[in-house]
């Protein structure tokens, strides 16, 4: 077993280091660094699926070393939320990831990430005020926070986020700007399922026939896209997607949280689909929340 820190034997889990210290990780980096590797660092909150394995694929190709972290933030849930029953599984991942490959699990503690008198918050304003935002007005302040101390606690050359979590990835762009992290921020598509359902850790929550309607989601986005992109007058989205919602709320959704067009880059607000933009939408079936979104561009006429 590789010696860790103070030559204490270090924790695996399937033949990888596990370390769960702020000094832990910043000490196995430094090894790394010293043999001139570059590093790239994945964060993720476990329960891991085949989306979160193609960020770490990518992770893969864009540096020497791969820091996966596990982490279930308690900051960005609500008390309302589902933190006590976040789907956690620290050997199946561990097995995932020994399977593609991964240097180094950080997994904190809730102690080591908020010591007592924590007090510190990152909050990223315009971006987090809408979508997700509007519904969820705690989540983008915990999870700008916890991405900031993570980057700065690992300090790695590249970081990989999903699309999936679109308006989660253009929060962490920013910040990482707006604070000079130095980290070069990586998109990594969606990963779907078969039916086009996007990979969630959360869609182990979906029971019976939800599983079956789910797919509509990533359906309607797509239709909604397709009506828009073909309609030569430019005429308001809005219309669209009010027939979008009513179509997700026949097919047994409970409730549609949002259905938005955005810029794909800054996420203002579009009232036609005349620039490169994002469609996203966030909805209820029974008591999980699904959100997907997709690019949408003018159709190119020949
Ligand atoms: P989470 O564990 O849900 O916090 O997600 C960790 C990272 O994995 C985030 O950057 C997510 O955007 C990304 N991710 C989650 N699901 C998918 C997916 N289906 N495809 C691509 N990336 C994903």
């Amino acid at each position: 077993m590789d010696k860790g820190l103070d030559a204490t034997p270090m924790d695996q889990l399937s033949g990888i280091p596990v370390v769960r210290s702020v000094r832990a990780v910043r000490e196995m980096v430094r090894r790394w660094r010293r043999c001139g590797e570059t590093v790239a660092l994945v964060p993720t909150m476990g329960a891991l699926h085949d989306g979160h394995l193609a960020l770490v694929r990518g992770a893969r190709q864009a540096a020497d070393r791969v820091c996966v972290s596990i982490f279930v933030n308690p900051a960005q849930f609500a008390p309302h939320e589902d933190l006590a029953t976040y789907p956690r599984d620290e050997a199946g991942d561990a097995a995932r990831l020994a399977a593609i490959g991964c240097d180094l699990i950080y997994a904190p503690t809730a102690g080591e990430m908020y010591p007592p008198a924590f007090s510190t918050t990152v909050s990223v304003s315009g971006l987090t005020e809408g979508l997700c935002g509007a519904v969820r007005p705690h989540f983008f302040r915990g999870v700008a926070t916890v991405v900031s101390k993570l980057l700065i606690q690992v300090g790695p050359d590249v970081a990989m986020f999903g699309e999936k979590d679109y308006q989660q990835l253009k929060v962490v762009e920013r910040l990482s700007r707006d604070l000079d992290l130095g980290v070069r921020i990586l998109p990594i598509q969606t990963v779907r399922e078969p039916d086009g359902l996007a990979m969630s850790s959360r869609n182990a929550y979906l029971k019976g026939n939800e599983r079956a309607v789910a797919p509509l989601l990533h359906a309607t986005l797509q239709g909604a896209a397709d009506e828009a992109a073909a309609d030569q007058e430019h005429s308001a989205f809005r219309t669209i997607a009010d027939g979008a919602v009513a179509r997700l709320l026949a097919a047994g959704f409970d409730r549609v949280d949002y259905f938005e067009l955005r810029a794909a880059e800054d996420l203002a607000p579009m009232e036609r689909l005349d620039r490169p933009a994002r469609l996203l939408a966030a909805a209820w079936l029974g008591r999980t929340r699904l959100i997907d979104n997709i690019p949408a561009s003018v159709a190119i006429r020949g």
